[in-house]
């Protein structure tokens, strides 16, 4: 699965909240760390990036991210198979 950041989602403390809903969502302790969902990635995820997957619309999803990819605009970031992205209900 490809997805793409949104811009303005960038804020450190609201992506952390993020993340740990994330986690929350997915049966991991809030304080377990987890890698970066983008592949080949070994970062460790810090925020929970705003996504939208392979183009389909303005649905937007929550995966694990390290700053560095969280910060990654315009381009396809490849997830790791074993991620499931969160929905953001509007
Ligand atoms: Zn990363």
């Amino acid at each position: 699965m490809n997805v793409r950041n949104i811009r303005g989602t960038s804020n450190s403390n609201r992506g952390i909240a993020w993340l740990r809903l994330w986690k929350e969502a997915n049966g991991i302790t809030p304080s377990k760390s987890i890698h970066c969902s983008v592949s080949g990635c070994t970062a460790i995820a810090e925020v929970g990036a705003h996504v939208i997957k392979d183009y389909t619309g303005m649905r937007q999803f929550i995966v694990p991210m390290c700053r560095e990819h969280n910060l990654a605009y315009g381009v396809d970031l490849r997830i790791n198979s074993g991620i499931t992205p969160m929905p953001v209900n509007p």
